[in-house]
């Protein structure tokens, strides 16, 4: 699955268009909390360090730039932009009811 377009859709929203017509509809805070990055989650015990609450409600995305052909990198607000999304998780975070109802039981 491949993104057709990603867009920001308001402030702190992210909408992307999936080639198969799917949409995901991101709140921006909810991506920047599952940022996988060495800083976010700890590369060994795959913990993740980063505390949720920290993160501004109103965080938004600056800049987004294309990791090769299978994913993306945003930079956020809060200056954070080592989190690589490839095309494959930012579709198993689409947060939609139909997503998350066909999702197997998420380890972790
Ligand atoms: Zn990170
Ligand atoms: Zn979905």
């Amino acid at each position: 699955m491949i993104p057709v377009e990603i867009k920001k859709s308001g402030p702190c929203e992210l909408t992307v268009f999936w080639d198969d017509g799917h949409k995901s509809v991101f709140v921006i805070k909810y991506l920047r909390s599952e940022c996988r990055c060495a800083g976010c989650v700890n590369e060994i015990t795959g913990e993740r360090m980063l505390d949720p609450q920290s993160i501004p409600e109103d965080i938004t995305i600056t800049a987004a730039e294309h990791v090769g052909r299978y994913g993306i990198r945003f930079s956020f607000s809060d200056t954070h932009s080592d989190g690589i999304y490839t095309w494959h998780r930012l579709r198993e975070l689409c947060p939609c009811p139909q997503c998350r109802a066909d999702l197997p039981s998420r380890v972790n």
